[in-house]
């Protein structure tokens, strides 16, 4: 593939389509940093849009604009967020009149139908929702029921539609990149899997489609909404990524309580780009010391994502590396192990049982925490991507989008790459 084949051989270009890549994204520029650093209150006089994703003071600050009481403001959020009502005309609780300007001054609830569904033997349902623009998002849903019965809801949620990224071994990454999903596009999957599940969301990961740090302002505002209005705790929220400069240290100065899980998948440099085309414009050294500093301004361990690839980075030896560059790097840190799951077309391979037992006990005979990753769902497509390319086959960047990034300035380079 073209553009790969430039990646592959021209760090400098691709760490400058890296930078091209964020400014698209929303996270490149010095404006839009201070953006992602404050989110902007809501405007004076409201400009119509999604209902979805709006907080309790905005709901009411809406209701006044259109001559209501203050607490109807209130209810909508309640029948909103609790009631998860889907249309306009549907918020019976609130006059029909206000429910009618509403919807002629051109505002919508923002919830996308389910285009397809997929329930896996384990209970692993996977959701496809079509936006408004057509495009298919995933969505996982996770139930787990622990020793005591109770059962815990996880709903893996996606941030972009297709992914820029192309990290070697990924779905997503095979299928390309459309656009950044709007913050109340994060925050309806998990509301359609509320409804699908009749149950809460105890804990949203960051880990669907894409790469949430390219989108990090309507991850934030999303992240608002489902600690806030949706009352999903800070702690049962983790935020992953595979690295992109600048970005761990914006997020760390949030003081979230929320898990940081960075995707590392070799421990040193020369491997981490062999898995991780995306990586060349991050070195390793600088993606452990944002962490560190992640650890230090939230208190929050980071979780380490390894996917483990049968002969790539699944040996032995592997694991010793990681356990020193872990070391080197202080504590605070845990390591969660994925067994890949096959996908169409990957020339990677799942290891053995016996491998990845061996690789954990490597790294916990050296002091360092480890788990490893249950596989759920398999038999509904349940790598990341998969379903969506099977009912979505377009394109989603053109090869003028790559061209064009190639063409940044070296100087962008060292912004991308400056920590
Ligand atoms: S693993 Fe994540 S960052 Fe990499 S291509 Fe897939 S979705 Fe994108």
């Amino acid at each position: 593939m073209r553009p790969m084949a430039a990646l592959r051989h021209a760090p400098i270009a691709r760490a400058a389509q890296f930078r091209a890549l964020a400014v698209s994204c929303g996270i490149g520029s010095r404006e839009t940093a201070a953006k992602v650093a404050a989110v902007p209150p809501v405007s004076k006089k409201m400009a119509p849009g999604v209902l979805i994703g709006m907080s309790e003071s905005d709901l009411q600050q809406l209701a006044l604009e259109f001559g209501q009481d203050k607490y109807r403001g209130k209810q909508l959020h309640q029948l909103l967020y609790k009631r998860k009502i889907k249309e306009i005309q549907d918020l019976s609780q609130v006059p029909l009149a206000f429910r009618n300007e509403l919807q002629e001054a051109g505002w919508r609830v923002g919830r996308s139908p389910v285009y397809k569904e997929v329930t896996a033997a384990d209970g692993t349902v996977k959701l496809l929702l079509k936006l408004e623009d057509n495009r298919l998002v995933e969505t996982v849903g996770i139930p787990v029921e622990d020793a005591k019965g109770s059962v815990r809801l996880t709903a893996c949620v996606s941030s972009q539609v297709g992914c820029p990224l192309r990290c070697s071994f990924c779905a997503t990454g095979k299928g390309g990149f459309a656009r950044n999903l709007k913050s109340h596009e994060i925050v309806e999957q998990v509301l359609a899997l509320e409804e699908i599940f009749k149950r809460r969301v105890t804990n949203v990961v960051f880990m669907g489609m894409g790469e949430p740090m390219l989108n990090l302002k309507e991850v934030l505002e999303a992240h608002r909404c489902l600690n806030k209005d949706i009352q999903i705790g800070q702690r049962m929220i983790t935020i992953s990524t595979v690295g992109v400069p600048n970005t761990i240290k914006r997020l760390a100065s949030h003081k979230l309580q929320s898990t940081l899980a960075v995707s590392l998948h070799a421990p040193n440099q020369k491997l981490r780009e062999q898995i991780v085309p995306s990586a060349k414009s991050y070195p390793l050294d600088a993606i452990m010391n944002d962490c560190k500093q992640y650890l230090l301004e939230t208190s929050r361990r980071v979780s380490f994502e390894y996917t483990l690839l049968a002969g790539v980075n699944d040996t032995v030896d592997h694991a010793i590396e990681l356990a020193e560059l872990l070391h080197k790097w202080g504590p605070g840190y845990h390591v969660n192990l994925i067994p890949f799951n096959p996908i169409d077309g990957s020339e990677y391979k799942r290891p053995y049982r016996k491998a990845v037992l061996a690789f954990s006990a490597a790294l916990e005979s050296r002091k360092v925490t480890v788990s490893v990753r249950q596989t759920r769902g398999l038999d509904a497509s349940a790598a990341c991507g998969q379903l969506r390319n099977e009912f979505q086959k377009v394109p989603l960047l053109g090869d003028a989008n790559i061209e064009e990034s190639e063409q940044v300035e070296e100087s962008e380079l060292e912004m991308a790459v400056s920590s």
